[in-house]
């Protein structure tokens, strides 16, 4: 692992247990992708990953630089022989005491890449519909912020407990927000839509796909996309995940999603067309 300007045996590693970030959640993360490229590995979309975890990092006052940033995470694929890989930068306040006030607490960065599990386990999952709310974007704003993901871990353990695989958050007036770790598409005859929500984590597999498929963007009521024929959600992890059922109501084989799935697939190893930018040579 990559842990404050040094390569380190992650047994190695230490933190304090008076670590800010582990009583209040005061970190930000991403969650990155590389692939086995033709030439090599590349990690997926680096740049814009670490532009949101750039904008985490000022609101909680955690100096971030990206180009450190990169050469760490390059650093860390190239010490750990991983071509296939997910990376898992942190920055967190560390020791300075229990108070809320930040300003003159340690900071850290690290670094770790982990052979890839995909999320949901790239099988057709089931949707159980969330009695809670994700966090308002007022009260804690869209971005990976540790202590947000509580709200997801609390979703996730109420959907596992009614025997589904993951929980889809809706706002209060019946509107889609998103899934724990994932954005939502819908799919009504031969319309893409990428649903839009303003608490939902603006997902850049979501935005590699609406640049991919041309989705239209917008909000859609619980109701509709009820009626969709067929539901795909989609994050890095997660890569593009078709959705057998949401609280019993059953989807189609669901062909766009597996057409999707495939040419994500082709993009993020670069056998396909796709920006240049997006694909960072480890
Ligand atoms: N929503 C949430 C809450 C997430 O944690 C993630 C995973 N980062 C996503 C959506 C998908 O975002 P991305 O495609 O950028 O991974």
């Amino acid at each position: 692992m990559w842990f404050d300007g040094e390569l380190v045996d992650p047994d190695d590693a230490r933190v304090g247990l008076t670590t800010h970030a582990l009583h209040y959640g005061s970190g930000v993360f991403e969650g990155i992708r590389a692939y086995a490229t033709r030439d090599g590995a590349a990690v997926f979309r680096l740049a814009d990953h670490l532009e949101r975890m750039r904008k985490g990092a000022a609101l909680l006052g955690i100096a971030f630089d990206a180009a450190i940033a990169t050469d760490a995470i390059l650093a860390t694929l190239r010490a750990n022989r991983q071509r296939d890989a997910y990376v898992r930068p942190l920055a967190w306040v560390g020791a300075g005491g229990f108070g809320l006030d930040v300003a003159d607490h340690a900071q850290h960065l690290m670094v770790a890449t982990t052979p890839t599990t995909v999320h949901l386990g790239g099988v057709r999952t089931r949707l159980g519909v969330s009695p809670w709310r994700r966090n308002p974007a007022r009260s804690l704003p869209p971005l990976k912020l540790c202590g947000a993901y509580v709200n997801s871990i609390l979703a996730k353990r109420e959907a596992k407990s009614r025997g589904y695989d993951e929980a889809l958050f809706v706002d209060d007036d019946g509107f889609v927000v998103e899934c724990t770790g994932a954005n939502v598409f819908a799919v009504s005859g031969d319309r893409i839509v990428a649903i839009e929500h303003a608490d939902a984590l603006p997902g850049i597999t979501r935005d590699t796909l609406v640049a991919l498929s041309g989705a239209e963007c917008r909000a859609m009521s619980l109701a509709e996309l009820r009626d969709a024929d067929e539901v795909f959600v989609c994050g890095t992890a997660a890569e593009v995940a078709p959705i057998a059922s949401l609280e019993g109501r059953e989807y189609g084989a669901g062909p766009v999603a597996r057409e999707l799935a495939a040419l994500y697939a082709r993009v993020v190893r670069g056998d396909a067309a796709a920006p240049s930018a997006w694909l960072t040579a480890a």
